[in-house]
């Protein structure tokens, strides 16, 4: 987001490696040194990096810290008492908050580039409307009942909650818990009751649950999702804006054509059958 509205009027540094998982990501020498030189600190907060604060400390900076999920209504944790869902950007009306944040700290650090930089703002802010709606349309096109997202983390409460998917997950809003037995036998449930046709991979998280998950259930990977961490260059995800199209494109595929697909696959078999 940063580096669509800055472009080349800054060096946008991030600490978490693309690909990495931020919940369980370990401050190296390298981000200690990236923080003691920064002149803006851009936060998503909510509880998500754990290990920042600490960082900051240790690091001494004289950057300005900005948290960039101010205005944002949290979701509260539904594991953990007094802690949030960190995953705000996953809807992309979110999305215009943390890009509104982010515009007026740069704004703030560079004022004589605020021509350049409310103009990328604006031209940014346009097509994250448009992703919104597009978002919201394609989503229409899935089945009601079909309607039921399931993945390996919680990260998609933000993203259900705004375009009225029902989420499921095996592990909690944090990566760092083990899954329990219950959770699964809990996630097998819901995927019998509601004929769910797939179940999605993060690119940050280990696929192992989840592909037994889908075995035992005779269910698809739908698709390897992106939530904490974009793609890189080469992947389908190398921006947030490609991410959330990414992301939903994929979904909708995955469990819009499933009964469909069943209908043909029995009267294939039954034509087969009868010779
Ligand atoms: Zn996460």
């Amino acid at each position: 987001m940063t580096k669509v509205i800055a472009g080349d009027l800054v060096t946008v540094e991030s600490i978490v490696p693309i690909g990495s998982d931020p919940h369980l990501h370990e401050p190296t020498p390298r981000d200690a040194k990236l923080i003691a030189e920064a002149d803006l600190i851009l936060v998503n907060g909510l509880t998500f990096e754990g290990w920042l604060n600490e960082l900051i400390e240790n690091a001494g900076t004289s950057a300005q810290i900005i948290l960039i999920t101010k205005g944002i209504e949290p979701i509260k944790s539904l594991v953990y008492q007094n802690s949030t869902d960190p995953h705000a950007w996953m809807s992309a009306s979110n999305g215009l908050i943390y890009i509104e944040n982010i515009k007026n700290a740069l704004v703030a650090l560079l004022p004589q580039e605020q021509q350049v930089l409310e103009f990328n703002y604006q031209t940014y802010k346009k097509q994250l409307e448009d992703l919104d709606r597009y978002i919201e349309a394609r989503i229409q096109e899935i089945p009601e009942n079909q309607r039921v997202l399931i993945t390996s983390h919680d990260a998609f409460q933000y993203y259900g909650r705004r375009y009225g998917l029902r989420l499921e997950s095996v592990l909690g809003v944090s990566t760092e818990a083990e899954a329990q037995t219950s959770d699964i036998r809990r996630l097998n449930q819901v995927i019998q009751d509601a004929s769910v046709p797939a179940v999605f991979i993060e690119s940050t998280v280990n696929p192992k649950l989840l592909q037994q998950i889908a075995k035992d259930n005779q269910v698809v990977i739908g698709g390897s999702l992106f939530a904490d961490s974009i793609g890189d260059a080469a992947s389908n995800a190398p921006s947030y804006y490609d991410m959330l199209k990414y992301n939903t494109d994929t979904i909708v595929e995955a469990l819009k054509n499933w009964l469909f697909l069943k209908m043909l696959l029995t009267w294939m078999v039954l034509l087969y059958q009868n010779g």
